[in-house]
Protein backbone atom coordinates (compact mmCIF):
# COMPACT_ATOMS: atom_id res chain seq x y z
CA UNK A 1 0.00 0.00 0.00
CA UNK A 2 1.49 3.75 -0.60
CA UNK A 3 1.11 6.29 2.30
CA UNK A 4 -0.73 8.81 2.87
CA UNK A 5 0.38 12.07 1.51
CA UNK A 6 2.97 14.05 4.03
CA UNK A 7 5.04 16.89 4.47
CA UNK A 8 8.97 15.85 4.65
CA UNK A 9 11.54 17.83 7.12
CA UNK A 10 15.12 16.71 7.07
CA UNK A 11 17.07 19.33 9.80
CA UNK A 12 20.45 19.28 9.84
CA UNK A 13 20.51 19.87 13.71
CA UNK A 14 18.55 18.87 16.77
CA UNK A 15 17.59 22.28 17.81
CA UNK A 16 15.72 22.51 14.28
CA UNK A 17 13.94 19.11 14.50
CA UNK A 18 12.97 20.66 17.51
CA UNK A 19 11.68 24.00 16.48
CA UNK A 20 9.77 21.87 13.41
CA UNK A 21 8.11 19.51 15.91
CA UNK A 22 6.71 22.25 18.55
CA UNK A 23 5.74 23.84 15.27
CA UNK A 24 3.25 20.80 13.67
CA UNK A 25 2.14 19.85 16.89
CA UNK A 26 0.07 16.49 17.12
CA UNK A 27 0.45 16.00 13.08
CA UNK A 28 3.89 15.52 13.17
CA UNK A 29 5.90 12.36 13.16
CA UNK A 30 9.77 11.51 13.68
CA UNK A 31 11.98 9.16 12.10
CA UNK A 32 14.66 7.37 12.51
CA UNK A 33 16.10 4.88 10.25
CA UNK A 34 11.81 4.36 9.47
CA UNK A 35 11.89 0.61 9.75
CA UNK A 36 9.40 0.60 11.97
CA UNK A 37 7.54 3.32 10.94
CA UNK A 38 7.46 3.12 7.36
CA UNK A 39 5.58 -0.28 7.17
CA UNK A 40 3.73 1.97 9.75
CA UNK A 41 2.72 4.39 6.92
CA UNK A 42 2.12 2.01 4.02
CA UNK A 43 -0.47 -0.08 6.04
CA UNK A 44 -1.86 3.39 6.50
CA UNK A 45 -2.10 2.76 10.73
CA UNK A 46 -1.20 6.15 10.67
CA UNK A 47 -1.28 9.53 8.76
CA UNK A 48 0.69 12.12 10.02
CA UNK A 49 1.12 15.56 7.93
CA UNK A 50 4.62 15.68 8.55
CA UNK A 51 7.44 13.46 8.56
CA UNK A 52 10.92 14.76 10.64
CA UNK A 53 13.46 12.58 9.02
CA UNK A 54 16.31 12.79 11.58
CA UNK A 55 18.70 11.08 9.12
CA UNK A 56 20.76 14.15 8.32
CA UNK A 57 21.49 15.08 11.89
CA UNK A 58 25.15 14.63 12.36
CA UNK A 59 25.45 15.30 16.45
CA UNK A 60 22.54 12.26 16.85
CA UNK A 61 25.04 9.60 15.33
CA UNK A 62 28.31 8.27 16.71
CA UNK A 63 29.82 6.00 20.00
CA UNK A 64 31.97 8.05 22.47
CA UNK A 65 33.70 6.78 25.49
CA UNK A 66 32.95 8.79 28.47
CA UNK A 67 34.80 7.57 31.20
CA UNK A 68 32.66 5.44 33.28
CA UNK A 69 30.42 5.73 30.37
CA UNK A 70 29.97 4.32 26.88
CA UNK A 71 27.51 7.21 25.34
CA UNK A 72 25.40 6.07 21.99
CA UNK A 73 23.99 8.68 19.67
CA UNK A 74 20.62 7.67 18.99
CA UNK A 75 20.66 7.53 15.26
CA UNK A 76 23.41 5.37 15.33
CA UNK A 77 22.91 2.64 13.70
CA UNK A 78 22.62 -1.30 14.69
CA UNK A 79 25.55 -1.85 12.31
CA UNK A 80 27.58 0.93 13.56
CA UNK A 81 26.75 -0.65 16.91
CA UNK A 82 27.99 -4.44 15.74
CA UNK A 83 31.25 -2.84 14.26
CA UNK A 84 32.26 -1.10 17.49
CA UNK A 85 34.68 -2.66 19.77
CA UNK A 86 34.05 -0.05 22.59
CA UNK A 87 30.59 -1.47 22.99
CA UNK A 88 31.27 -5.24 22.67
CA UNK A 89 33.94 -4.76 25.41
CA UNK A 90 32.06 -2.75 28.14
CA UNK A 91 28.45 -3.16 27.23
CA UNK A 92 28.68 -7.14 25.30
CA UNK A 93 25.34 -7.96 25.52
CA UNK A 94 23.89 -5.40 24.01
CA UNK A 95 25.92 -6.13 20.87
CA UNK A 96 24.53 -10.01 21.50
CA UNK A 97 21.33 -8.83 21.38
CA UNK A 98 21.76 -6.88 17.94
CA UNK A 99 23.44 -9.49 16.06
CA UNK A 100 20.01 -11.14 16.32
CA UNK A 101 17.89 -8.29 15.10
CA UNK A 102 15.88 -8.68 11.38
CA UNK A 103 18.11 -9.04 8.84
CA UNK A 104 21.88 -6.89 7.83
CA UNK A 105 19.36 -4.71 5.45
CA UNK A 106 17.10 -4.02 8.52
CA UNK A 107 20.26 -3.30 11.07
CA UNK A 108 21.86 -1.05 8.43
CA UNK A 109 18.65 1.55 8.49
CA UNK A 110 17.50 0.74 11.44
CA UNK A 111 18.80 2.69 14.54
CA UNK A 112 19.19 2.08 18.10
CA UNK A 113 16.97 5.09 19.70
CA UNK A 114 14.25 4.51 16.99
CA UNK A 115 14.54 1.12 18.43
CA UNK A 116 13.80 2.27 21.82
CA UNK A 117 11.24 4.75 21.00
CA UNK A 118 9.21 2.48 19.04
CA UNK A 119 9.50 -0.13 22.07
CA UNK A 120 8.12 -2.97 20.58
CA UNK A 121 8.38 -5.82 24.13
CA UNK A 122 9.24 -8.26 21.10
CA UNK A 123 11.95 -5.79 19.88
CA UNK A 124 15.38 -7.22 21.03
CA UNK A 125 17.22 -3.52 22.61
CA UNK A 126 15.22 -2.98 25.53
CA UNK A 127 15.72 -6.13 27.67
CA UNK A 128 19.50 -5.68 27.36
CA UNK A 129 19.07 -1.50 27.81
CA UNK A 130 17.65 -2.57 31.32
CA UNK A 131 19.82 -5.02 32.43
CA UNK A 132 22.86 -2.92 31.79
CA UNK A 133 21.32 0.11 33.43
CA UNK A 134 21.20 2.59 30.51
CA UNK A 135 20.21 6.43 30.88
CA UNK A 136 18.24 7.88 28.34
CA UNK A 137 19.03 11.23 27.08
CA UNK A 138 15.82 13.03 26.73
CA UNK A 139 15.72 16.59 24.84
CA UNK A 140 13.14 18.96 24.15
CA UNK A 141 12.31 22.55 24.02
CA UNK A 142 13.82 22.90 27.91
CA UNK A 143 16.49 21.22 27.35
CA UNK A 144 17.92 17.22 28.29
CA UNK A 145 16.83 15.29 30.91
CA UNK A 146 18.43 12.07 31.50
CA UNK A 147 15.77 8.99 32.44
CA UNK A 148 16.84 5.87 33.98
CA UNK A 149 16.17 2.50 32.38
CA UNK A 150 13.40 1.64 35.18
CA UNK A 151 11.42 4.65 34.51
CA UNK A 152 11.65 4.89 30.62
CA UNK A 153 9.65 1.64 29.02
CA UNK A 154 5.92 2.80 30.26
CA UNK A 155 3.59 0.50 28.27
CA UNK A 156 3.39 -1.28 25.39
CA UNK A 157 4.88 1.25 22.58
CA UNK A 158 4.77 3.69 25.15
CA UNK A 159 8.25 5.34 26.47
CA UNK A 160 9.06 8.46 28.56
CA UNK A 161 9.82 10.59 25.38
CA UNK A 162 6.99 13.14 25.50
CA UNK A 163 5.40 14.89 22.92
CA UNK A 164 8.00 17.53 21.40
CA UNK A 165 10.56 15.69 22.75
CA UNK A 166 13.29 13.36 21.22
CA UNK A 167 15.90 10.72 22.57
CA UNK A 168 19.05 11.66 22.00
CA UNK A 169 21.67 9.94 23.48
CA UNK A 170 21.47 6.38 25.79
CA UNK A 171 24.53 6.42 28.20
CA UNK A 172 25.54 3.01 29.05
CA UNK A 173 27.42 1.99 32.19
CA UNK A 174 30.74 0.44 31.56
CA UNK A 175 30.54 -3.56 32.38
CA UNK A 176 33.90 -4.24 31.66
CA UNK A 177 34.73 -8.01 32.13
CA UNK A 178 31.35 -9.14 32.71
CA UNK A 179 29.82 -12.15 30.42
CA UNK A 180 27.32 -11.79 28.31
CA UNK A 181 24.54 -13.83 26.09
CA UNK A 182 21.34 -12.88 24.40
CA UNK A 183 19.61 -16.30 24.15
CA UNK A 184 16.66 -15.18 21.56
CA UNK A 185 14.25 -18.14 20.71
CA UNK A 186 12.52 -18.46 17.46
CA UNK A 187 10.42 -20.91 15.62
CA UNK A 188 12.24 -19.17 11.65
CA UNK A 189 15.16 -17.68 11.37
CA UNK A 190 14.80 -13.44 11.00
CA UNK A 191 11.64 -13.82 13.42
CA UNK A 192 10.95 -11.18 16.05
CA UNK A 193 11.53 -12.71 19.53
CA UNK A 194 8.87 -15.32 20.67
CA UNK A 195 10.74 -14.68 24.09
CA UNK A 196 14.41 -13.76 24.69
CA UNK A 197 16.83 -13.43 27.53
CA UNK A 198 19.61 -10.76 27.87
CA UNK A 199 22.16 -12.04 30.58
CA UNK A 200 25.23 -9.71 31.54
CA UNK A 201 27.12 -11.85 34.76
CA UNK A 202 30.51 -10.72 36.38
CA UNK A 203 32.28 -13.81 38.28
CA UNK A 204 34.80 -14.03 40.06
CA UNK A 205 36.69 -17.53 41.46
CA UNK A 206 34.02 -19.49 39.97
CA UNK A 207 31.44 -17.62 41.94
CA UNK A 208 28.41 -15.57 40.41
CA UNK A 209 29.62 -11.92 42.28
CA UNK A 210 27.03 -9.92 40.19
CA UNK A 211 24.16 -10.64 37.40
CA UNK A 212 21.67 -8.41 35.65
CA UNK A 213 18.96 -9.55 33.51
CA UNK A 214 16.82 -8.71 30.83
CA UNK A 215 13.94 -10.37 29.18
CA UNK A 216 11.86 -9.45 26.37
CA UNK A 217 8.63 -10.21 25.38
CA UNK A 218 7.30 -11.28 29.15
CA UNK A 219 4.92 -8.35 29.31
CA UNK A 220 3.99 -5.04 27.74
CA UNK A 221 7.43 -4.20 28.36
CA UNK A 222 10.93 -5.33 28.72
CA UNK A 223 11.20 -6.23 32.25
CA UNK A 224 14.06 -7.39 34.92
CA UNK A 225 14.12 -10.66 36.48
CA UNK A 226 15.43 -9.23 39.59
CA UNK A 227 14.74 -12.36 41.62
CA UNK A 228 16.94 -14.32 39.47
CA UNK A 229 19.61 -11.32 39.77
CA UNK A 230 19.39 -11.63 43.50
CA UNK A 231 19.26 -15.42 44.07
CA UNK A 232 22.50 -15.64 41.55
CA UNK A 233 24.90 -14.00 43.54
CA UNK A 234 27.22 -15.98 45.64
CA UNK A 235 26.69 -18.97 43.63
CA UNK A 236 28.64 -20.87 41.91
CA UNK A 237 28.79 -20.62 38.11
CA UNK A 238 27.46 -24.28 37.53
CA UNK A 239 24.25 -26.00 36.23
CA UNK A 240 22.28 -26.86 39.14
CA UNK A 241 23.14 -23.92 40.94
CA UNK A 242 22.31 -21.98 38.26
CA UNK A 243 18.79 -24.08 36.90
CA UNK A 244 17.97 -23.55 41.35
CA UNK A 245 17.91 -19.85 41.07
CA UNK A 246 16.63 -19.09 37.23
CA UNK A 247 13.28 -21.06 38.48
CA UNK A 248 12.44 -17.97 39.34
CA UNK A 249 12.56 -16.34 35.58
CA UNK A 250 9.00 -15.66 35.30
CA UNK A 251 8.00 -14.45 38.72
CA UNK A 252 5.97 -11.05 38.23
CA UNK A 253 6.02 -11.20 34.24
CA UNK A 254 2.63 -11.26 32.75
CA UNK A 255 3.54 -12.99 28.98
CA UNK A 256 1.41 -12.59 26.04
CA UNK A 257 -0.84 -15.47 24.44
CA UNK A 258 -0.52 -15.86 20.88
CA UNK A 259 -0.31 -18.25 18.03
CA UNK A 260 3.81 -18.89 18.95
CA UNK A 261 2.70 -19.86 22.11
CA UNK A 262 0.28 -19.18 25.45
CA UNK A 263 1.94 -17.54 28.21
CA UNK A 264 2.57 -21.05 30.20
CA UNK A 265 4.52 -21.72 27.59
CA UNK A 266 6.40 -18.40 27.71
CA UNK A 267 7.17 -19.17 31.45
CA UNK A 268 8.39 -22.17 31.02
CA UNK A 269 10.68 -20.10 27.75
CA UNK A 270 11.61 -17.94 30.37
CA UNK A 271 13.49 -19.99 32.65
CA UNK A 272 14.89 -22.36 30.76
CA UNK A 273 16.58 -19.70 28.01
CA UNK A 274 17.19 -17.89 31.82
CA UNK A 275 19.56 -20.65 32.69
CA UNK A 276 21.23 -20.83 29.14
CA UNK A 277 22.10 -17.22 28.95
CA UNK A 278 23.12 -17.07 32.73
CA UNK A 279 25.58 -19.94 32.23
CA UNK A 280 26.87 -18.74 28.96
CA UNK A 281 27.11 -15.67 30.37
CA UNK A 282 29.15 -17.07 33.02
CA UNK A 283 31.62 -19.00 30.86
CA UNK A 284 29.70 -22.50 31.88
C1 LIG B 1 10.88 -7.12 8.55
C2 LIG B 1 11.30 -6.54 9.87
C3 LIG B 1 11.81 -7.38 10.83
C4 LIG B 1 12.22 -6.86 12.06
N1 LIG B 1 12.73 -7.72 12.99
C5 LIG B 1 13.14 -7.25 14.18
C6 LIG B 1 13.73 -8.12 15.16
O1 LIG B 1 13.90 -9.32 14.96
N2 LIG B 1 14.08 -7.56 16.33
C7 LIG B 1 13.93 -6.23 16.61
O2 LIG B 1 14.29 -5.79 17.69
N3 LIG B 1 13.42 -5.40 15.69
C8 LIG B 1 13.02 -5.86 14.49
N4 LIG B 1 12.49 -4.99 13.55
C9 LIG B 1 12.30 -3.55 13.90
C10 LIG B 1 13.57 -2.77 13.64
O3 LIG B 1 14.47 -3.10 14.68
C11 LIG B 1 13.36 -1.22 13.60
O4 LIG B 1 14.49 -0.70 13.04
C12 LIG B 1 13.21 -0.52 14.90
O5 LIG B 1 12.12 -1.03 15.59
C13 LIG B 1 12.96 1.00 14.68
O6 LIG B 1 14.14 1.70 14.45
P1 LIG B 1 14.16 2.86 13.33
O7 LIG B 1 15.39 3.65 13.49
O8 LIG B 1 13.93 2.27 11.99
O9 LIG B 1 12.92 3.79 13.81
P2 LIG B 1 11.69 4.37 12.99
O10 LIG B 1 10.94 3.28 12.32
O11 LIG B 1 12.13 5.51 12.14
O12 LIG B 1 10.84 4.98 14.21
C14 LIG B 1 10.18 4.15 15.14
C15 LIG B 1 9.41 5.02 16.13
O13 LIG B 1 10.30 5.76 16.95
C16 LIG B 1 10.14 7.17 16.79
N5 LIG B 1 11.51 7.72 16.81
C17 LIG B 1 12.57 7.30 16.05
N6 LIG B 1 13.68 7.90 16.45
C18 LIG B 1 13.35 8.75 17.46
C19 LIG B 1 14.09 9.65 18.29
N7 LIG B 1 15.42 9.79 18.20
N8 LIG B 1 13.41 10.35 19.23
C20 LIG B 1 12.05 10.22 19.36
N9 LIG B 1 11.32 9.38 18.61
C21 LIG B 1 11.95 8.63 17.68
C22 LIG B 1 9.39 7.37 15.49
O14 LIG B 1 8.59 8.52 15.50
C23 LIG B 1 8.54 6.08 15.46
O15 LIG B 1 7.40 6.27 16.27
C24 LIG B 1 12.09 -5.47 12.33
C25 LIG B 1 11.58 -4.61 11.35
C26 LIG B 1 11.19 -5.12 10.13
C27 LIG B 1 10.65 -4.18 9.08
Amino acid sequence: MIPAQFDYLAPTSVADALSALAEAGDDAKVMGGGQSLLPILRMRLNAPEKIIDLGRIEELRGIRDEGDHVVIGAMTTYADVLASALVRQHAGVLTDAITEVADPQIRHRGTVGGALVHADPAGDVGAPALALDTEFVITGPGGDRTVAAADFFVDLFETAVGEGELLTSIRIPKHTGWGSRYEKFVRVAHQWSIVAVAATVRVEGGTIAEARIGLTNMGSTPLRATAVEQALVGRAATDDAVREACAAAADGTNPPSDLNGDADYRKHLATVLTRRAVLAAAGG
